[in-house]
């Protein structure tokens, strides 16, 4: 490994680049990797691209994530799933104790050396757009298109398949991969190629896009927030801290909208309050809370703006920019035939994870 400190290197330059950039990152989320024919660097799970350094990524031994496709894994959901992470962390190299992404047998799936997996919200306007594939084939005919499925093990196994399928036909191996309700990834022996492909499909996405979405940020009163801060911050936790933002976009935006992407789940809940006066909030919040069964993150009042929840300042910031993301999301979707939102199944299924609730602690530095 000690000829691998170039390359490291240049792995920790790059995720550093993307991670900084909100056009690509958001909240901790997207990974990056690094692989030679013996290992996988992977960033690990709950650390942050923007901030990660060389010597932080998780080494892998690629012939045992290799031989977790020949594996046989439970039927049953949470006994596959910790079976998968149990060869996955048995696959991390002898003295290694971090836990890796949970997207690693994705990443060394790919036979190019440096792997970008983001969650952009250009791109996820096409992946969660009623146009979805057919679009991308239109934009970019050499991609492969990835129907939104359960993450984790299942995403692998549906990707392997359908970039075993594109070598099959083409001859060539996938270097641009669209997951629906997700997100992308790039693919690319050196860092330049990866940047390269990067740039092409923002920049062809960033051509298509008709109307930019507003999210400039409009003038408020704020008396009258300040006072739906303090009762919306009283519903949610004794210590709670409450943020506020308004613009065109957030003012457009259906509340009813079901999710989006895995992330807006995970920061933001399934789903937000609605509400129109101050006098209605307790009792609508309380029939939000025993249907759901969890209080919301995110409360929008019709014509005022929205609310964002947490119990640190992070959590609810962090709820708040996912939440103007998911916003962001549908507005770009409008160049791709309106809004998909993901199946009810999966929204569950995400709620329910193991693993993504486990990045969400990690990424609020719980
Ligand atoms: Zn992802």
């Amino acid at each position: 490994m000690v000829n691998e400190a170039t390359q490291l290197a240049a792995l920790a330059a790059m995720s550093n680049r993307y991670g900084a950039d909100s056009a690509y990152v958001l909240a901790g989320g997207g990974n990056t990797s690094y692989k030679n024919d013996k290992n996988l660097w992977v960033k690990g799970s709950g650390t942050s691209l923007a901030t990660i350094k060389a010597e932080d990524f998780v080494v892998l031994e690629r012939s045992k994530l290799d031989a977790m496709w020949s594996a046989t894994y439970p039927e049953e959901e949470a006994a596959r799933e910790a079976a998968v992470l149990a060869d996955m962390m048995a696959a991390r190299v002898e003295g290694e104790s971090r836990r890796p992404s949970v997207e690693t047998l994705l990443h060394n799936l790919f036979p190019q050396k440096y792997i970008l997996h983001v969650h952009p919200a250009i791109v996820n306007g096409l992946t969660c757009s009623v146009e979805a594939a057919a679009a991308m084939e239109r934009l970019f005919p050499a991609a492969v298109w990835v129907d939104a499925c359960k993450p984790g093990y299942i995403l692998a196994v549906e990707c392997k398949e359908k970039m075993d399928a594109y070598k099959a036909a083409t001859g060539k191996d996938c270097d641009l991969l669209f997951l629906q309700n997700h997100g992308i990834f790039f693919a690319g022996d050196t860092v330049e190629q990866v940047q390269a492909l990067a740039s092409h499909v923002m920049d062809t996405l960033q051509g298509v896009v008709t109307k930019e979405p507003d999210m400039e940020p409009m003038a408020y009163d704020a008396a009258v927030v300040d006072q739906w801060k303090a009762e919306i911050g009283k519903l949610f936790a004794d210590n709670a801290v409450v943020e506020f933002t308004v613009c065109p976009q957030v003012l457009a935006y259906d509340p009813a909208t079901k999710s989006l992407s895995p992330d807006h789940i995970v920061y933001a809940k399934a789903k937000q309050l609605a509400v129109k006066t101050l006098t209605q909030l307790p009792e609508s919040y309380a029939t939000f809370v025993a249907e759901n069964g969890y209080k919301p993150k995110i409360v929008f009042v019709e014509g005022l703006g929205m609310f964002a929840c947490g119990t640190s300042q992070q959590e609810a910031h962090t709820a708040l920019i996912v939440m103007l993301d998911a916003i962001k999301v549908v507005a770009y979707t409008e160049a791709f035939g309106g809004v998909s939102a993901m199946p009810d199944f999966l929204i569950d299924f995400i709620i329910n994870w193991e693993v993504e609730s486990y990045r969400s602690k990690v990424s609020l530095g719980k």
